[in-house]
């Protein structure tokens, strides 16, 4: 197949598929506002800019697209072009939110990251029962869980 993109519009086309308010992202906020929490968005001033940050239970919560942001999952696929490119991107992400998730555990935040294969593909979880993990880890401070993790069955 003839790649019709120059690498300038592939760069944009890439840049725009990693923006925020994904599917992901737009679907977990529904279940978190449909029980009852109330939350920040895209809350630029914590390391790391967390997706949606529930003040109140001091949590900073990521939704990660699993290509990005390179996680081990049935959704991963190496790029076949330009391989190194991409993978340097995605290890360069994978460094900044492993350094951002430490700083906010430091600062005293619980964090969740929730990723994409929760919702899409073949492992994928209801979304009654991804609001069920969320709403059970957010509410139990004394569960010593500082950084719990939804993703894919
Ligand atoms: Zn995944």
């Amino acid at each position: 197949m003839v790649d019709v993109h120059t690498v300038a519009q592939r760069s944009a086309n890439m840049r725009a598929i990693q923006s925020k308010n994904t599917k992901p992202e737009m679907v977990f906020r529904r279940l978190l506002f449909n029980k009852g929490f109330r939350y920040r968005l895209h809350v630029t001033s914590l390391p790391g800019s967390p997706d949606i940050v529930l003040p109140k239970y001091r949590v900073a919560v990521f939704v990660h697209g699993c290509f990005w942001h390179g996680h081990g999952c049935h959704l991963f696929k190496v790029p076949g072009t330009r391989t190194d490119f991409w993978l340097g991107k995605i290890q360069a992400n994978r460094d900044r939110d492993y350094r951002d998730e430490n700083l906010l555990l430091a600062a005293g935040w619980r964090v969740l990251t929730v990723w994409e294969c929760a919702f899409k593909g073949r492992q994928k979880r209801t979304n009654e029962e991804i609001g069920l993990l969320a709403e059970s880890w957010i509410l139990n401070f004394d569960n010593n869980v500082s950084h719990f993790v939804i993703r894919h069955k």
